[in-house]
């Protein structure tokens, strides 16, 4: 049996990043980016205020006071958009609006709100005015070919909107992961229909479709399969045609139907771990068949919940051209003693917040492998590895942050 770190590892140097390709900037989000950007002009694209308000030369304000002010003639309006065509001269001024471009012979600007104002046409200065103010200086953002935006990070509204501001329509981004779903169990229903004797309702396959949407991944296909050889081999076969990543749930344990594991191998599936040191989701299964990942998740759903966040969603991610595809871990001080295992590595579904500045974490109840009913709160695991003897109140242990969770509110 491996280690948590070896699987996640195994996993690591067999996930593949897939193809490149360009999409339109309006269509990128979720993507990651797979191209290094650099600013094809700079940003401000020229120099230009900051402010409502009126432009003039600063060299011009120098013997101004209070006693003994200056007039400058105001000689209309400069707007955002207007190109630079203008050039003033000794003692004049303009209106100008934010936005808009510095006139020649110009390089401060005084805000409305403070401008003394005289007959609608003269502007009083009354003191020395610095050079600068109020002005955005042309590349003091970016410059015309620095690095804007570095590859192997998601496109969320702001790194779009960068693009937007850079003028660039296209990107080039990673593909995303082909994936489908297998469930299996004689005992499954689907949610909606009553209960036969014996039956359960079937959660993994909509809380994993949901993970996937979340992840921004539409999953091609999802099917529930019975515990029958053939039936499985048949989904399997035809999974594995279209997908770079196939994920299966249940029947990957030692029952005597649990046939997920011997149907894999007869499919060509090469098996490159099975079982973890880890509670829950021991029996994990990692396979592969060509270039297409394979994972076997056991079918309790704490299981299920635990080994796609913390094996099957970073692939995706690394697939998808993420730099850093793991759960964010941090450090958090837990609020309740815990018992580590001291064989096992242990995740806890946990709820993490802050507290007099201090980052703290609370495991949940109901924890068994089979109980997802807490996980409303959860936003992220308690990792307890096995080299703990305790873990005492108050004590500082590893979280995993989860990408769900409502957070604060
Ligand atoms: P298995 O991994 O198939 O041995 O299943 C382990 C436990 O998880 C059994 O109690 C199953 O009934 C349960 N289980 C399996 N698949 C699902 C599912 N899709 N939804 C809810 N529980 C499941
Ligand atoms: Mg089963």
């Amino acid at each position: 049996m491996i280690s948590f770190e070896q699987a996640q590892r195994a996993i690591e140097t067999n996930s593949p990043r897939l193809k490149k390709r360009i999409i339109k900037t309006q269509d990128a989000l979720g993507f990651v980016l797979a191209e290094n950007v650099f600013a094809p002009i700079n940003l401000p694209v020229d120099d230009n205020s900051a402010m409502d308000g009126y432009v003039l030369s600063s060299r011009e304000t120098r013997n101004a006071r209070p006693g003994k002010p200056l007039i400058f003639k105001i000689r209309g309006d400069i707007k955002a958009g207007d190109p630079q065509t203008r050039t003033l001269k000794t003692q004049e001024t303009c209106r100008i609006m934010t936005g808009a471009l510095i006139p020649r012979g110009a390089d401060t600007v005084i805000p409305k709100e403070t401008a003394i104002v005289r007959d609608n046409n003269c502007l009083v200065i009354d003191r020395f005015i610095p050079s600068g103010n109020h002005i955005r200086y042309k590349g003091e953002e970016v410059r015309k070919g620095s690095l804007v935006l570095a590859k192997g990070f998601l496109m969320h509204s702001a790194t779009i909107g960068i693009l937007a501001m850079l003028g660039k329509d296209k990107v080039t981004v990673f593909d995303k992961p082909k994936v489908s779903l297998i469930t299996t169990g004689n005992e499954l229903a689907s949610p909606g229909v009553a209960l036969r004797p014996g039956q359960i309702y079937d959660s993994n396959s909509l809380m994993i479709q949901s993970a996937l949407e979340n992840a921004g991944i539409h999953p091609l296909k999802t099917c529930r399969v019975k515990d029958n050889a053939k039936l499985l081999k048949r989904s399997i076969g035809m999974a594995l045609k279209e997908s770079d990543v196939l994920i299966l749930m249940g029947g990957v344990s030692v029952g005597k139907y649990d046939y997920v594991k011997d149907v894999l191998k007869e499919t060509g599936v090469k098996t490159v771990f099975w079982k973890v040191n880890q509670k829950p989701g021991k029996p994990l299964y990692f396979g592969k068949r060509g270039e297409t990942l394979i994972f076997g998740l056991p079918g309790n759903p704490a299981s299920v919940f635990t080994c796609f966040y913390e094996y099957v969603f970073p692939a995706l991610r690394r697939m998808s051209g993420f730099r850093h595809p793991y759960l964010h871990r941090e450090v958090a001080e837990i609020r309740a003693e815990v018992k580590p295992d001291q064989q096992k590595i242990v995740f806890l579904k946990a709820k993490t917040t802050v507290a007099r500045n201090k980052k703290k974490v609370m495991p949940l109840g109901r924890q068994g492998s089979h109980m997802i009913s807490s996980l409303q709160d959860a936003n992220c695991f308690v990792v307890i590895p096995p080299s703990l003897r305790t873990v005492k109140k108050g004590q500082k242990v590893w979280i995993d942050l989860l990408p769900i969770g409502n957070g604060a509110l």
